[in-house]
């Protein structure tokens, strides 16, 4: 399907178990990244609405059944809606491609098949758990509840939509909170259908509610302000990490973010490139770079350097920039003109900086239809200094760097040499240094040989200004529940 003209949608809130539109009427549009279209008018959350929906999960949470029903209840709701996403995934898919840019396949075969995933994985796991039992002798007793903390607030990007938002559902709903959502304002479609998936799924009113709007001084600070939001569960820029942290601040919320990145992918001289080049090609253009564990500054030894560079380069060269809803297309474009501005200026940056230019840099030759739409050819930038903008900046979009080095110590340093530590790479056939390398790579996540493989057991998160806490298996468990401990004197 290509060149087909789109019907435009109204997206309307989702508060208290239905579809309503802004109080005060306002709304924006959204378009599609590929051509400029208008796809949709979304009604923006007025803080009349926000508070509707802040006090609709509220009223939730303390009235039950929600929070008091048994986890197997509770779960066997959340893989409804798993199931409904499977079954409605081709939809999901083509929304998701038109809303954000991302080729149909990669979202029809990995994100919505993992977004249902998200959610059956924290509904099986939390019906799993149960709590501690410390016992003191004859005496006394402790065991230990995992109590829901609230209300939560959900934010998310727009660079995985669907996925990311029910990363932070599932464990959320499953240890009995309730939610108010935020979708990223320039992707709101995928998202606003949650409100339908739950209600279908026999989520009860109020435990599933999705505001739209932007951050500051709209939906996204009023819910991070709101008096009822006890959590805030975040994941974009880091400068909006620090913004949110000092919103929360006056009524102490419990934050976990997700925040920037700048992987160091590390490709060593006795790396197997037949595997080293597709995957780091996958790590630096997947999604338009608009990944955060994306493998944007490749570090590669200078023995291998001129092979590495050939290599990636013809690589790169192989990949299809095009119609985001035809299936042959291996890169779309990026998600808008703010962001295309943003993305584009680092091609400046980087002549400033004296990097060679080694592939791209410019539009692609498209059909004309896709004139308007914000693409850029992959590119690929050698510099030899990592302290350059370039090396030390989320640019967030098809750009990638390649810096040459002689030893493992330096490798290591250039690493560690920025402000994020979200991620990282490691190409070596060398054990020892697997492991060494991996232990002094100062990020949360570390893939040897491989990259983007997640078990959802496994912690996730960044060290540095790329996040604070953890989230996954029983670290969500932590972050969506209150500890309490009860102590009974047994005589
Ligand atoms: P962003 O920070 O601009 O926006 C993210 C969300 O926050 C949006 O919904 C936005 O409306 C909202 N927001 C903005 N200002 C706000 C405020 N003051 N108060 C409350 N909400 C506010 O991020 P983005 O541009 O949508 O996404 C790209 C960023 O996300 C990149 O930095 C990327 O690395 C990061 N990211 C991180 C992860 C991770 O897991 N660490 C995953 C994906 C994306």
């Amino acid at each position: 399907m290509t060149n087909t003209k789109v019907k435009v949608r109204e997206v309307k809130l989702y508060i208290d178990g239905e579809y309503v539109e802004s109080s005060n009427g306002s709304t924006f549009e959204v378009k599609n990244p590929a051509t400029q279209e208008v796809i949709a008018y979304v009604h923006e959350a007025a803080k009349e609405d926000v508070d509707r929906a802040c006090r609709a999960a509220r009223r939730a949470f303390e009235e039950g059944p929600w929070r008091t029903m048994s986890p197997a209840e509770r779960s066997s709701k959340i893989r409804r809606m798993a199931e409904i996403i499977i079954e409605r995934k081709e939809e999901l898919a083509r929304l998701e491609a038109l809303d954000v840019g991302k080729p149909y396949p990669v979202a029809l075969e990995k994100e919505i098949p993992r977004a249902a995933h998200n959610l059956k994985f924290f509904a099986d796991f939390m019906e799993q758990q149960g709590g501690e039992v410390y016992p003191m002798g004859e005496e006394y007793l402790n065991y230990t509840r995992y109590e829901p903390v609230g209300v939560a607030a959900l934010i998310t990007p727009w660079n995985l939509p669907f996925m990311l938002t029910t990363w932070k559902l599932g464990p959320c709903l499953a240890t009995g909170n309730t939610a108010v959502i935020k979708p990223a304002e320039v992707t709101p479609l995928t998202v606003s259908l949650l409100g339908e998936i739950a209600k279908e799924a026999g989520i009860p009113d109020g435990v599933v509610n999705v505001v739209q709007g932007f951050g500051p001084n709209s939906a996204g600070e009023f819910m991070t302000t709101h008096p009822e939001v006890d959590l805030i569960s975040f994941t974009g820029e880091t400068s909006t990490g620090k913004a949110i942290m000092k919103n929360g601040a006056d009524s102490l919320k419990k934050v976990s973010f997700e925040l920037g990145g700048k992987a160091a992918n590390i490709i060593f001289e006795d790396a197997n490139l037949d595997k080293a080049v597709p995957t780091s090609i996958q790590a630096a253009f997947m999604n338009s770079g608009q990944v955060c564990l994306a493998g944007s500054r490749i570090l590669v030894q200078r023995s291998i350097f001129s092979e590495f560079v050939e290599r990636f380069k013809k690589a790169a060269s192989e990949l299809k920039v095009g119609d985001p809803q035809d299936t042959q297309t291996n890169m779309g474009p990026v998600v808008s003109e703010e962001h295309y501005q943003k993305v584009t200026s680092y091609l400046g940056i980087a002549e400033e900086e004296d990097s060679e230019l080694v592939y791209g840099g410019k539009r692609p030759d498209l059909p004309e239809y896709l004139n308007k739409g914000y693409y850029l050819e992959p590119t690929i930038f050698i510099q030899e200094n990592p302290q350059a903008r370039i090396c030390q900046e989320e640019i967030f979009g098809p750009v990638v760097t390649l810096i040459p080095f002689d030893m493992e110590e330096e490798a290591l340093e250039i690493a560690n040499s920025t402000e994020y530590g979200l991620n990282g790479v490691i190409w070596t056939d060398n054990l020892q240094r697997a492991h060494r390398v991996s232990h002094d790579v100062r990020a949360g996540t570390i893939w040897v040989n491989c990259w983007f493989v997640r078990d959802l057991r496994a912690p996730f998160g960044g060290f540095k200004k790329s996040g604070i806490g953890r989230e996954g298996g029983h670290h969500s468990l932590e972050f969506f529940s209150e500890a309490k401990n009860i102590c009974i004197a047994l005589k």
